[in-house]
């Protein structure tokens, strides 16, 4: 890739998509449409149906069926890893056409999207493996009248609800592994951001994958996404979003058919930087953690908690990363952090920075809309004299908000950092091995950096503690989490008579 300034042009014309159901392509037309406009710059690039409750049940019943004919839970695990390595190279083919809708839908730049996309290729590589070695269990234990086995099959029909933040990626964080289970899949984009699930759908298609096994139905969450979560064909549902839709699911879950639940929610992730730190590479790593993906990642980390001593100097510091990052088009290649997703997502960040200066918290860089002309920006913002009990201190922004919190014991900063309902990532940043460790064991979340932040890949799982969800993605825990374990008594030679 060049790094001189190549931006890449608008289309035309909006691109149209069908949605996928049992092997065919369902056209737009005749069907009621949503718009998408570019939130970088304010004009229409994609065209996506609205499915019908008729579209979702078609869906529903196309995976139950392919589930319940074994057509692919019943092959063995080479021939299930042969489609999805066939499918890593499809989206390796395609990896820069899904890069620009992906950038176009969402906002995000072009070379974090690209990024992401190669990402993917390894998800899918990976999980194809795992199709090969997931296995189960055996117990030679029993006594000679007796084996056990502990047998893997898969959940059943997987129902997948996804973001807008990272269409794709959180998407390639579950379907490859949901595939190399045996599982079949509907699949519910965001309605803002359906275009590449619909492209992995034609490549999934093209790499052999039998029809019925993936469908993609389109539509907002209340209408098609609701009708999912309370579908009682559905064994499982994967759900990645809102705290308070997470909530929806679990009660619709209980209402309907008890479907099994794997939830990916919201998180507000402390950032611990200890005065002993390469306190340039935490600087470096800090804006990074909550400039990436404009701060619109549920991973984001969003409360700075520094040592005392050095927390003024690290937060100008911050502050100078901050003012020489480059904010603008998500189609130039040089920019590092792009425009704000959806105009509610908008309105929401700027409300919390208002909200912050009304607490009192003191504005050190940031806090505004930026106008290139086109698209919805928003500068990263630092806060300081943040107490624990300020709204932008406790609620998750989604934005690129970072507040400031000092410390002056571990303990403290551990309290500090463990004080959020939620409880999803965390970093430290120290050159001291056991400070690292103690904060590490104590510091409530599932996933953990070390002197780094936002660090990810197929082989490490995804999820939450406490109120940021349930359950894992990715790794050999993302496939597991996608069966259900059967134990098998098996009888030796002759029973011992129950009736004389
Ligand atoms: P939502 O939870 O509303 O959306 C996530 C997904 O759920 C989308 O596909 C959405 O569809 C769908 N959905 C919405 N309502 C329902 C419903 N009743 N039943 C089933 N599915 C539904 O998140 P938002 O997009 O509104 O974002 C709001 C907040 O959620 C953010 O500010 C952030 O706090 C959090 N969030 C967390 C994410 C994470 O990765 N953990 C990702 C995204 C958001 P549609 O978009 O078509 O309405």
């Amino acid at each position: 890739m060049s790094d001189s300034s190549i931006v890449l042009s608008l289309p035309d014309q909006p691109r149209e998509f069908g949605f996928f159901v049992d092997g065919s392509w369902s056209p737009i037309e005749s069907r009621e449409v949503f718009e998408r406009f570019s939130p970088g710059h304010g004009v229409p690039v994609t065209r996506i149906p609205k499915c019908t409750d008729a579209d979702l049940d078609a869906a529903v019943n196309a995976a139950r069926k392919a589930f319940d004919d074994r057509r692919w839970s019943g092959l063995s695990g080479a021939d299930r890893a042969a489609v999805l390595l066939k499918a890593a190279e499809g989206v390796r083919t395609r990896a820069e056409e899904i890069a620009y809708w992906e950038t176009l839908e969402n906002g995000k730049p072009i070379s974090q999207a690209r990024a992401e996309v190669g990402g993917c290729v390894g998800m899918f590589e990976y999980a194809s493996g795992l199709a090969r070695s997931l296995h189960g269990d055996s117990f030679n234990n029993l006594g000679d009248g007796m084996f056990g086995v502990v047998t893997r099959e898969p959940v059943g029909v997987v129902g997948v609800i996804t973001p807008w933040n990272f269409p794709f990626l959180i998407l390639c964080e579950r379907i490859p592994y949901i595939l190399a289970a045996g599982c079949t899949i509907v699949a519910k984009p965001s309605e803002v951001t359906s275009a590449t699930t619909l492209i992995l759908a034609e490549i999934l298609h093209d790499a052999g994958l039998p029809a019925g096994v993936l469908n993609v139905v389109t539509g907002s969450g209340s209408t098609i996404g609701q009708g999912l979560i309370e579908h009682e064909q559905v064994d499982m549902l994967s759900f990645t979003g809102s705290t308070a839709v997470g909530r929806r699911v679990v009660e619709a879950s209980g209402k309907s058919n008890f479907k099994k639940l794997g939830l990916e929610l919201g998180g507000k992730n402390p950032q611990i930087v200890f005065a002993d730190a390469d306190l340039e590479d935490a600087a470096d790593g800090v804006a990074f953690g909550i400039g990436f993906n404009t701060g619109q990642c549920c991973v984001s980390g969003s409360r700075l908690i520094v040592e005392r001593t050095v927390a003024e100097k690290f937060a100008s510091m911050v502050a100078e990363k901050f003012r020489k990052v480059r904010v603008g088009d998500p189609l130039d290649e040089r920019t590092q952090v792009g425009a704000i997703t959806t105009d509610a997502q908008n309105t929401t960040i700027m409300g919390y920075i208002e909200k912050g200066r009304a607490e009192g918290a003191t504005l050190i860089h940031g806090g505004e809309q930026l106008d290139f002309g086109h698209g919805q920006y928003i500068a990263p913002t630092l806060f300081g004299n943040v107490t624990s009990e300020m709204t932008i201190a406790r609620e998750e922004i989604f934005g690129p908000v970072l507040t400031v919190m000092p410390f002056d014991t571990l303990e403290e900063a551990v309290a500090i950092a463990n004080d959020t309902e939620y409880g999803l990532a965390a970093s430290v940043w120290t050159k001291n091995i056991d400070k690292a460790l103690v904060v590490t064991r104590r510091v409530q979340a599932g996933r953990f950096w070390i002197n780094t932040t936002l660090s990810g890949g197929p082989e490490l799982p995804i999820g939450g503690f406490k109120q940021s969800g349930w359950g894992r993605e990715a790794g050999i825990y993302g496939v597991e989490e996608y069966t259900q374990v059967k134990s098998v008594h098996i009888e030796i030679g002759k029973r011992t008579p129950w009736v004389a």
